[in-house]
């Protein structure tokens, strides 16, 4: 007596809720993949810049561009102390003076230090000597 089952039993309640959740979330995972798929489809076919250097790149060249720009050894430079002034720095347009720290290039171009160094965090080439694909 007394025992009614029109009374949903909790267990078996929470039981289904949580599979519900779990399939809601697995539908709504396999839509974010083929949303993701598609963009990623889309995206491979356009043009767009290299991450590395910046550069735009072709649709088809994209993935070997990156793979050797980001396997390309890093520029190189060595720093100095100039004994003479040297003209303009053109990363700041200001002189390169005696005394200052400057970094040069293997092109032989110098600029400040601190110049090329903020350069390089944008573009990792010699301002005046961009290399070019062309
Ligand atoms: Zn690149
Ligand atoms: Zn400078
Ligand atoms: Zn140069």
């Amino acid at each position: 007596m007394g025992q009614r089952s029109s009374r949903a039993q909790p267990a078996s309640s929470a039981e289904e809720t949580a599979a519900n959740r779990a399939e809601a979330l697995r539908q709504k995972w396999v839509r974010d993949q083929r949303e993701l798929l598609v963009q990623t489809m889309r995206f491979s076919q356009v043009d767009r810049p290299c991450p590395k250097c910046k550069k735009m790149q072709r649709a088809e060249e994209f993935e070997t561009h990156l793979v050797c720009c980001l396997t390309k050894p890093a520029l190189e430079f060595n720093t100095d102390v100039l004994e003479a002034d040297q003209g303009e720095c053109i990363i700041c347009y200001e002189d390169l003076m005696a005394g200052q720290c400057i970094a040069r290039l293997p092109c032989l171009c110098i600029f400040h230090e601190e110049c090329l160094k903020d350069w390089f965090k944008v573009k990792e080439e010699c301002p005046s000597h961009p290399e070019s694909d062309e």
